[in-house]
């Protein structure tokens, strides 16, 4: 668990039950196929170790990280889940790791396969692995060219043994854009490809938490989901489908009554027009808290949302709270920094990115939460 931060200026409560709930919503809209869970970055910064478990419980049996550092993470939190890695083994030393911990190495490209050859000739290991085929991203994934190549060879798998062949979705939280039935089409082209090679015995998979929502079509036998577990709105433009999971507070340090025109921060960014009040609350960059928000994102004090005035500053931001009763705001007095008033998707767009960025950035100097959790041992 991270350490307790007694006097830390602001709050971020995680809702287990709300992630375990979101995992149950996506795997129940997927039927029959099945439904993994992302955890890269720290469980999308919200602490892997206390998610993880929580998502095993609720019945996920397949994680994905980036990379293996935070697979041998999750693996001594769940000794006996599957767990996909995928940057892929790019060295002799990353095929040793992912073979000594039980990972499943995401095969990206024909050097990582030769890699991981190697690696279960030497062993006599199983060779067990994914394959990432890339249908529409030219990032990382094995390319047409490498496809075709593969196809034409297929002793280049010998020693491997395929359980999953995955594609990544570009717009699947656009529903309209006509990539994602382009895609859609070129996995099942890759598919009928390499069915001959990897066999008939393996899990197809394409969707992230959007692409759920694009319909059946895009499931194929499994979806992978991450931001939607975390309350992030897998349909943007509609309404949020998930449960909230991130609650963050901040403690009002100080109120000032501005009696004539004055500035506010750095750079005199903001001028406040008398009479006003002026809240000075305890985030700011250093917590992970977006500079960007300055003069954009809002707050809220119960219902009403006050505007971010001038700066970001390292540790703290300030609030015009001329519209909240001054009993209410005082010093001591917690904010809501995102809650149910004001999302995380909601602070993104005003801060001028996506929940994903917001929610990975958040900082280690908040006094964590673990809330409402459905395991019998709690996290405290
Ligand atoms: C991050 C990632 C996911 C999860 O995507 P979300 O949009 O967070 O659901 C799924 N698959 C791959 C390959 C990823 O990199």
């Amino acid at each position: 668990m991270a350490p307790t931060r007694e006097f830390a200026g602001a709050t971020l409560s995680v809702d287990l039950g709300a992630i375990a709930n979101n995992w149950r919503n996506l795997a129940a809209r997927l039927g029959t196929s099945n439904c993994a869970g992302v955890v890269k970055a720290d469980a999308y910064g919200l602490g892997m170790t206390a998610v993880a478990p929580v998502l095993a419980d609720a019945g996920c049996g397949l994680f994905f990280t980036a990379n293996i550092d935070e697979a041998i993470a999750l693996r001594a939190v769940l000794p006996s889940v599957e767990i996909g890695v995928l940057y892929g083994p790019g060295s002799a030393e990353d095929a040793a790791a992912c073979g000594a911990h039980g990972l499943i190495p995401v095969i990206n490209h024909l050097d990582q396969l030769i890699v991981w050859r190697n690696h279960a000739k030497q062993t006599g290991q199983a060779g067990v692995a994914m394959l990432h085929v890339d249908t529409g991203m030219a990032r990382l994934a094995m390319p047409a060219a490498e496809i075709d190549h593969l196809t034409a060879h297929p002793d280049l798998l010998d020693g491997c043994r395929i359980t999953h062949v995955l594609s990544h979705l570009a717009c699947a939280d656009q529903p309209g854009d006509l990539l994602n039935e382009t895609q859609r089409q070129r996995f099942e082209d890759a598919r009928t490809l390499l069915t001959p090679v990897v066999g008939s015995e393996v899990t197809w998979s394409l969707a992230n938490s959007s692409g759920i929502f694009l319909g059946p079509p895009w499931h194929f036998g499994l979806a992978r989901p991450g931001a939607a577990l975390y309350g992030i709105n897998p349909t943007p433009g509609t309404p949020n489908p998930m449960r909230p999971v991130v609650q963050l507070q901040g403690k009002i340090l100080q109120v000032q009554h501005v009696d004539s025109p004055q500035t506010v921060g750095y750079g005199a960014a903001h001028v406040v027009k008398a009479p006003a009040r002026v809240a000075t609350v305890a985030v700011g960059y250093a917590d992970g808290y977006l500079r960007s928000g300055g003069g954009l994102a809002h707050a809220c004090l119960g219902e009403i949302r006050v505007p971010i005035i001038g700066r970001v500053s390292m540790d703290m931001i300030t609030l015009d709270i001329t519209s909240v009763p001054d009993d209410v705001a005082r010093p001591g007095v917690q904010v809501d920094l995102i809650g149910d008033h004001y999302s995380v998707d909601s602070l993104a767009a005003d801060a001028g990115t996506i929940g994903y960025e917001v929610l990975t950035s958040l900082g280690n100097r908040y006094q964590r939460n673990y809330i409402n959790s459905p395991l019998a041992a709690a996290t405290s």
